[in-house]
């Protein structure tokens, strides 16, 4: 019997893969109607006594696991503790280049366990009939704990980083993450003594986040701006200036030589506390604008690149056309009517969820404030996002 029940499952998971499965998913079901007795009703005896044992062991009932309406997107199971995941699947799939990229993969890289899964996931999200899907096959893939929860922004980072290494066997896959999530900066150091920037000042690095402080701070530009001020460098931490030939103060600021298309803003809600010598939470209510002005938080002679173009809280028009908010909650989806802005009980973002949605959110006008949303993400205005077409994801599919 049990062969016939995982049969069922295996079947039902995917009812097209072969017509042979569905003339035998379809005898099966009759005969093992004949065995389960009608709704309220049980068997008095024999295996199928205990029906409400029986049923479980058939897993959900696929009549309420069929998507109605393709508009609205899926729900992901949490197998346990793995909704950090969840959040993170749902905030990648929103990024129409980044899953047409992954439907576009051809072998080797379409090959790749990961890849290979994280696409049949997202080809279900967007064309399937089932509703939630269960991701275990990905998690799977990733080896990842079920019971363990994680943090959401490493596993974001994680994710993003071992894609990025897989994506270096196509090209032009190669670059897209790079091109979508990498910002440069770069760190200047001027002496205070003969006002020189020091010669490392001019070195640039990329950057695929930027992690700014939650804790005594309103605003999101308020982090912003503490994190892009200049901080004195003086004692044990003085320049070395070449300039002056000795140790001197300093001032040392980081500067924002470019913003990617996508910028990610981590927010720092965990601190560690010296007196409780542990890691301890932030839930102070940060105001996040929908369309964040760098021109206000970067000084006039900082930043003069980034400062000029508007970053937009990024939103997937999704579906199609619409700009629709979703809240997602594993698999709970539900459609936000009025806006984020209106709502009274989002925690976050599209798609990241709150870790605690029962806190009342402060909301500004123009601002998303929540007192549990750590990850934000911006689209640059002038960006263009790239695109593969999806003929020719198909062809290569
Ligand atoms: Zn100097």
């Amino acid at each position: 019997m049990s062969l016939v029940l995982r049969f069922l499952g295996v079947s039902l998971g995917s009812p097209d893969s072969s017509p042979g499965g569905k003339a035998s998913l379809g005898a099966a079901t009759t005969s093992l109607k004949r065995l389960i007795p009608d709704p309220g009703k049980h068997r008095q005896k024999g295996l199928w006594a205990k029906d409400a044992v029986a049923l479980a062991h058939l897993g959900p009932d696929p009549a309420e696991m069929q998507r109605g309406d393709l508009a609205v997107p899926v729900g992901l199971v949490n197998l346990g503790s793995t909704c950090y995941a969840n959040a993170v699947l749902q905030t990648l799939y929103a990024i129409p280049p980044f899953r047409q990229a992954l439907y576009a993969a051809r072998p080797p890289l379409s090959q790749d366990p990961v890849v290979a899964q994280l696409r049949e996931l997202f080809a279900c999200m967007e064309w399937g009939r089932r509703d939630p899907l269960d991701p275990g096959p990905l998690v799977a893939a990733l080896q990842l704990d079920h019971a363990v929860q994680q943090d959401g922004q490493e596993f974001m980072k994680l994710f993003l980083g071992l894609l990025e290494a897989r994506f270096q066997a196509q090209n032009p896959l190669d670059a897209l993450l790079r091109h979508l999530f990498r910002g440069e900066s770069g760190y200047e150091t001027r002496c205070c003594r003969c006002g020189r920037a020091s010669a490392s000042s001019g070195r640039r690095e990329g950057y695929y986040e930027l992690a700014v402080p939650v804790s005594g701070f309103q605003t999101l530009p308020e982090s912003l701006t503490s994190l892009l001020a200049p901080e004195t460098l003086s004692g044990s931490n003085s320049l070395a200036c070449e300039y002056c030939g000795t140790k001197t103060e300093a001032e040392r600021q980081l500067r924002l030589a470019s913003t990617p298309p996508l910028l990610c803003i981590s927010l720092q809600r965990f601190v560690f506390d010296y007196r409780k010598m542990d890691r301890v939470k932030i839930n102070e209510a940060l105001a996040c604008p929908l369309t964040l002005d760098f021109a206000s938080i970067l000084s006039p002679d900082q930043g003069a690149a980034v400062a000029h173009v508007n970053h937009s809280m990024f939103s997937s028009q999704y579906p199609a056309g619409s700009s629709a908010w979703w809240r997602f909650d594993d698999t709970a989806v539900s459609a936000l009517a009025s806006g984020p802005r209106a709502s009274s009980d989002h925690g976050s973002a599209l798609a990241l969820q709150a870790a605690n949605a029962k806190l009342p959110p402060e909301v500004a006008a123009g601002s998303i404030a929540s007192c549990t949303a750590y990850q934000l993400l911006y689209r640059r205005e002038d960006a263009v996002l790239p695109s593969v077409a999806l003929s020719e994801a198909a062809e290569a599919w």
